[in-house]
């Protein structure tokens, strides 16, 4: 792991053609760990007569085997005994098939790093404590979902005075609790110390338009943020529009859209996108990106719709360095007010609408049973 290590030592996070040669030797590295230590991975890669040794630019890494998302729901794949997995993840709290990923200490170590610079970048550090309200669920120990995780883990971005859990579990499952939120608002209105949401978007804007129905508004403190994350699908089953979001935020909580930040990521795909200020997800020094035609999964060009095939080395506990999605999505070469001149990934759509209906399904049944 030790060109890894030396790509996700990188000082400049959305620097792609200046760590474009460590990309590549820590995916040649990657590819050949698997290759040695996960049965099945070799055998896929044999059956393809890829030999992951010659990986050299980055048209050898398009040509790469890519694992389709759903097959990591319907088998486990690992290149290191249980005994290493310090945390093992999976992919969705609604009920379905999931994907089970290991995490050992190496792979956390490099995500740590990731979140280190991240969290630096986008100003997520701070040392004032914050009053957290967390739209999503309480963890518990029979709780191993990824978003659940990493719902705690943004608490750590800066202290916490005070956590609230929207969603809490019951003797019949996760139930919201409406009132506890409520309360937890007023009162992080009239503190003087900042506060943040985190949550899922689709719960997070049903509880805005909520309180906007009801002609409920605060002046949240200076200094307070609304952040998203846990998966951006639930985001096409509400159509909500982001710029209409965005004025909800600013009309219930009185937080401006520069203060509304997105993340994402995936178990099956643990790197932490962030958006810009212009609300565009760059793509960073640790993954690249490629959008493929459904058809051919042959790569187009940018700025052409497609199938998102996601790439990083940072596993050394499962061979993920090269999944696709069933989302669509589009990377946009076109400067971004922001600043960075590096593209761009814009999430357009999911091409199951199954996977659509299950997750819709999932957060009105938690909303109407409060
Ligand atoms: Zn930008």
């Amino acid at each position: 792991m030790r060109l890894a290590k030396k790509l996700f030592s990188s000082k400049k996070l959305y620097d792609l053609p200046g760590t474009e040669k460590r990309f590549v030797e820590a995916m040649r590295e990657n590819a050949m760990f698997h290759y040695a230590h996960c049965e099945d991975y070799k055998r896929i890669l044999d059956e393809a007569e890829y030999d992951p040794s010659k990986i050299s630019t980055l048209d050898d890494i398009i040509d790469l085997p890519f694992l389709p998302t759903l097959y990591f729901k319907h088998h486990v794949l690992q290149s290191l005994p249980d005994k290493k997995m310090l945390i093992k993840a999976t992919s969705s709290g609604t009920s379905g098939a999931m994907s089970n990923i290991g995490f050992d200490f190496s792979s956390l170590w490099l995500g740590l790093k990731m979140v280190i610079r991240v969290g630096k970048y986008h100003k997520l550090w701070s040392l004032k404590p914050q009053n957290y309200i967390i739209f999503g669920y309480q963890p518990t120990k029979e709780n191993n979902t990824a978003v659940s995780k990493t719902a705690l883990g943004f608490t750590f971005f800066a202290p916490a005075k005070s956590r609230t859990f929207a969603l809490e579990k019951s003797p019949s499952g996760y139930k919201l609790n409406w009132e506890r939120v409520e309360k937890a608002l007023a009162k992080c209105a009239k503190s003087h110390l900042p506060m943040r949401t985190i949550g899922f978007p689709a719960y997070t804007y049903f509880l805005l338009k909520d309180l906007k129905e009801r002609g409920v508004h605060y002046q949240m403190p200076k200094g307070s943020m609304v952040t998203l994350g846990g998966g951006w699908k639930q985001f096409y089953a509400q159509q909500a529009d982001k710029k209409e979001f965005y004025a909800l935020v600013k009309d219930v909580l009185g937080i401006d859209e520069d203060h509304v930040i997105e993340f994402f990521g995936a178990v099956e795909h643990p790197i932490l996108y962030t958006d810009c200020r212009c609300h565009h997800f760059h793509i960073p020094c640790y993954s690249r990106i490629f959008i493929r035609d459904p058809d051919t999964m042959r790569p187009l060009k940018n700025g052409n719709p497609g199938l998102i095939n996601l790439t990083t080395p940072m596993l050394r506990s499962a061979p993920i360095l090269s999944v696709m999605t069933d989302d669509l999505g589009v990377i946009h070469d076109e400067p971004c007010d922001c600043g960075l001149s590096t593209p761009w990934l814009e999430i357009i759509g999911r091409v199951g609408v199954a996977d659509i209906v299950t997750c819709a399904a999932g957060a009105e049944k938690y909303l109407k049973d409060e």
